[in-house]
């Protein structure tokens, strides 16, 4: 690659004399560069213009006016891409959206775990089955899934594959959400037909029939609204592969800026955020809306720290605690980070991810998560704000539209011995599509107590 000091890249490229955790050792660093140059020369998946707008929607959630919903798979697969895949997602996503946006009153900001979700950090570097020890599978961006030596060796064509990849799924996730597909009655009837199906769901029958109400109340009295018929949707992904974020991290030219149009928004997982290293130095650079999970050992000192890299202007919007303490810890450890960030009179937006922080092993062997943990961690983060009467921001879930069968429990229940049936995730256990519907009535319900 030429890094030269003039192109609209090199502001990016900040990080690149610090330590970057999860990176992938590639055997051939001149096919890295030749790769590079190719994607830097590639249009942007996403406009700056776009990126600020999700901006907007954020500095409601951080002030309590709107509420986020993010979810996908926890790693997209490159033969994950078809229609029927994305559609079932997004499907599940405007479903639970329109449950949100009822029972909270207010409006429900919707953003995929999608269109680039490509690159899992790992917390080993290498897996053993049966004796046979081999590089740890890092997501379809850097190696392959396959239990070979030659699939797991990291090859920078993959970059190239990810943003084609992304560029597919995005522009069918715009069809299906301005092109009528979205329509909110239509989502509705998607709903009354889980709830008169689902073995729970007599349980939300109450809060399908409001729905219903209102809907019908509104035709009735005319109108129509244009927000009806499309849906705001916005894309979003771990920003882990640094090579591969900043070639698509462009100047815009109204504002000089600097933009990853690789995502509206990206976030630093729990592995990549230590502050003096690469992943929260490139984070610092970019316009983006930014999300940073915040695990168990998170101090309130570090979160203020993040606060003055990342939000050294306090700008509501910009900056998101995604927060994965495990149901167990989350009363405990929430409440101190809260209130001093708050006291420190800047506005980041609060939301849980209730998924990392309770996932176990059952006797199987089988990576997975209990329902009710899930659902407690989420009601756990509702108390800790309630407390302090500040705003529970939103769900961060992974899940997918499918019926598959990895996270155990929920209405339509999943029992361990059930799981091997369609364990089909290439990373962490995701919700099947009954179980999102099951935890949007659920807290739903919540935001109304
Ligand atoms: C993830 O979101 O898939 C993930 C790895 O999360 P975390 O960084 O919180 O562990
Ligand atoms: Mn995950």
């Amino acid at each position: 690659m030429t890094v030269n000091a003039k192109t609209s890249q090199s502001a990016g490229n900040t990080w690149r004399d610090l330590p970057a955790a999860q990176q992938p050792e590639y055997p051939d660093p001149e096919a890295l560069r030749a790769v590079i140059a190719d994607l830097e020369s590639y249009p942007p998946l996403v406009f700056a213009g776009e990126c600020d707008q999700l901006r907007a929607r954020m500095a409601a959630v951080a002030k309590g006016e709107a509420f986020l919903l993010q979810g996908g798979d926890c790693a997209e697969a490159f033969d994950g891409v078809s229609a029927d895949q994305i559609r079932n997602k997004l499907k599940t996503l405007l479903q639970m959206g329109a449950v949100l946006t009822y029972a909270a009153s207010v409006p429900v900001v919707k953003v995929g775990r999608i269109a680039g979700q490509y690159s899992k950090p790992r917390s080993k570097p290498t897996e053993t089955r049966d004796g046979v020890t081999l590089p740890v599978y890092r997501g379809d961006s850097v190696n392959g899934f396959d239990f070979t030596e030659a699939s797991r060796i990291p090859d920078p064509e993959r970059l190239k594959r990810m943003y084609h990849a992304s560029a597919s799924t995005l522009n069918l996730v715009r069809a299906f959400t301005t092109g009528g597909y979205a329509d909110l009655r239509q989502v509705h009837a998607w709903n009354q037909d889980f709830v008169r199906t689902s073995p729970s769901g007599q349980r939300y029958e109450q809060l399908a029939r409001e729905i219903d109400n209102a809907l019908n109340f509104m035709h009735a009295c005319g109108a129509d609204p244009e927000e009806f018929k499309t849906v705001e949707f916005y894309s979003s992904h771990e920003a882990l592969l640094l090579d591969y974020e900043t070639a698509l991290t462009r100047v815009d030219s109204r504002t000089g800026q600097l933009y990853d149009v690789s995502a509206h928004m990206v976030w630093i997982g729990e592995r990549t955020r230590q502050l003096d290293h690469a992943h929260i130095e490139f984070a610092s650079r970019i316009r983006n809306p930014i999300g940073i999970k915040l695990g168990p050992t998170t101090t309130a000192e570090e979160a203020l720290r993040y606060i003055e890299r990342l939000d050294p202007e306090r700008e509501p919007g910009r900056l998101t605690f995604i927060v994965r303490m495990g149901a167990d810890k989350i009363r405990d450890k929430l409440p101190e980070l809260v209130e001093k960030v708050t006291a420190s009179g800047a506005t980041v937006a609060w939301v849980t991810d209730p998924m990392h922080g309770n996932t176990f092993e059952a006797a199987s062997g089988h990576k997975t998560r209990r329902f009710d943990d899930v659902l407690d961690e989420v009601k756990g983060f509702f108390e800790v704000h309630k407390a302090l009467g500040t705003h529970p921001g939103g769900i961060h879930v992974e899940l997918t539209g499918d019926d598959v069968t990895e996270c155990v429990g929920g209405g339509d229940e999943i029992f361990v011995d059930d799981l091997h049936q369609r364990y089909e995730t290439a990373c962490d256990p995701r919700l099947n599509r009954s179980q999102s519907l099951d935890l949007a009535f659920l807290v739903a319900e919540m935001y109304r107590d």
